[in-house]
């Protein structure tokens, strides 16, 4: 039998697949020790700023209201301080570019709403899944896109540059995770996926890909067995990564061992 038998109840996501391979020990504190952990800087800005894009398509906010709402309520919910770095002040730098963006934002008139971060459930080989879409439209060819919020500067692998692409790869699984709930919906395909990179005001539109998406659910289907006969749990160490952005930064006592 698998020593952690007891998976077969979890509710899976692509965050809670994806943090195994960020760092194996990280996912044994969240998942099966079920320590809460805290949050970050980056992670109160993205969450935010998804607040924000939600109000708005849900009619609770205008358009011309978002950058007064974001310029007031920023220090109140941004509250963790940001990195260190020599080079810039990123609470500055993210504060500003989040107020040039809201300011200049022109809305999605066109797009006709679907689903507003609804949640939806779902099972793969019996598994329970959840997610939850940021947006999904219905654009002009009467076909269904699904679009992602991010305030991460992701950039499309154009060229031969192996971090650019793991990235990708790696967040666009999310939105080939989001594919499989929308089909069980809707009985359909997206015709693209979307990043909806608002920081530094770019988009990247991908066109929905049969192949990508098997992979997907199989990358899915494997990661589950790689919790169900993980023991060991080894620590992922990366310093920018283990001493800002890890839930765990301030208790792990694994920090720092390779
Ligand atoms: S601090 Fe680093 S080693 Fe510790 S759980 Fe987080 S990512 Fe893993």
């Amino acid at each position: 039998m698998d020593d952690n038998f007891f998976m077969d109840e979890f509710t899976w996501s692509y965050s809670r697949l994806n943090s195994y391979y960020i760092c194996p020990y990280s996912s044994k504190l969240q998942y099966v020790d079920c320590i809460k952990g805290e949050n970050n800087f980056f992670g109160q800005y993205g969450s935010f700023c998804h607040k924000l894009f939600e109000d708005y398509l849900k009619g609770y906010i205008s358009l011309f209201d978002m950058c007064e709402v974001y310029e007031n309520k920023f220090n109140d919910v941004v509250k963790l301080k940001a990195p260190y770095n020599k080079f810039s002040n990123i609470r500055q730098s993210y504060y500003i570019s989040g107020l040039d963006y809201f300011g200049n934002f022109e809305g999605w008139d066109d797009y006709k709403i679907i689903s507003v971060e609804e949640k939806f459930k779902f099972e793969i080989d019996g598994k329970q899944f959840i997610t939850i879409p940021d947006l999904i439209i219905r654009n002009k060819n009467d076909r269904l896109e699904i679009i992602d919020h991010k305030s991460e500067d992701l950039k499309y692998p154009k060229r031969q540059n192996t971090k650019v692409s793991e990235k990708f790869e790696e967040k666009i699984k999310q939105l080939y995770l989001n594919s499989y709930a929308v089909y069980q919906r809707y009985n359909e395909f997206p015709e693209y996926l979307n990043f909806n990179i608002f920081r530094v005001n770019n988009w990247i539109k991908e066109p929905f890909k049969v192949e990508d998406y098997n992979k997907t659910i199989q990358w899915a289907k494997n990661t589950i067995e790689l919790y169900k006969k993980e023991s060991e749990w080894k620590p992922k160490f990366d310093y920018y990564y283990c001493n800002n952005i890890c839930n765990f930064r301030n208790i792990c006592e694994k920090k720092g061992q390779k």
